[in-house]
């Protein structure tokens, strides 16, 4: 099924998770602008070495490089089959010149998907944050653990990493941009009537079915 998606929320809040979920239940593919940045940082790219330490310290990248990324993927012709963007659009400027592209490219959103989470879980969701370093699946050391020590579930590898940037002072920057540059996002989307707001606290399973209602929600309110 063809969907423009787009998930908000603050770090730690689980849009990762869900955009997964949402890819294996809909095929969509998704465009998430911190995994592009960390593999230039990783690949150690001139633009990847600026980035480095913007990212170290839970900074926001220039708006310019994020709206590029996204341009990009849209001129490749890698979302003609839809989207689901994680992490994008992060500031005010970039959601509108998001909405510019959009239009050129003669494409509408569907439906923006905000993910609300008090700060009380946000530092024990990063901290303990762990990923399987070849399926890239997410995992907590208290919240969601493998089901068996030291294996992942999804793929059975056994090596796992961690983000530099979940540790608790730069989450906390993080948290503090999220406030400052991309809450006011919000109001933009809600004015068009584009913003659905879920409970970010349940479970993983209880996250995601109630995104699923609000896309049905959305689809059906528009008749289609
Ligand atoms: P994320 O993986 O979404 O938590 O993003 C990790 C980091 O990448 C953020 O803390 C920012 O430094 C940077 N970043 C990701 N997306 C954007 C964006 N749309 N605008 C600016 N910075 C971004």
């Amino acid at each position: 099924m063809k969907k423009y998606i787009v998930m908000m929320g603050p770090p730690g809040g689980g849009k990762g998770t869900q955009a997964r979920r949402l890819n294996e239940r809909l095929g969509v593919p998704i465009f998430s602008t911190g995994k592009i940045f960390r593999s230039f940082v990783k690949a150690q790219t001139p633009i990847g070495k600026e980035l480095a330490p913007i990212l170290e310290k839970g900074g926001l990248v220039p708006d310019q490089l994020a709206i590029d990324s996204i341009r990009e993927k849209m001129h490749q012709g890698l979302t003609d089959a839809g989207f689901i963007l994680d992490g994008f659009p992060r500031t005010l400027p970039q959601a509108m010149a998001f909405d510019r592209i959009l239009e050129g490219a003669g494409l509408k959103l569907d439906i923006v998907i905000d993910i609300q989470v008090p700060d009380s879980y946000i530092i024990e969701r990063t901290i303990g944050r762990f990923y399987c370093h070849t399926c890239e699946a997410e995992y907590n050391e208290t919240l969601h653990k493998t089901k068996v020590m030291g294996v992942c579930d999804v793929c059975g590898g056994t090596h796992f990493d961690r983000r530099s940037d979940d540790n608790m002072e730069t989450v906390k920057k993080r948290l503090q941009e999220y406030r400052a540059q991309t809450m006011p996002v919000l109001p933009y989307y809600e004015s068009r009537g584009l913003l659905a707001t879920v409970d970010g606290t349940g479970s993983i399973e209880a996250v995601a079915r109630q995104i699923e209602e609000s896309i049905q929600l959305k689809v059906k309110s528009r008749g289609e």
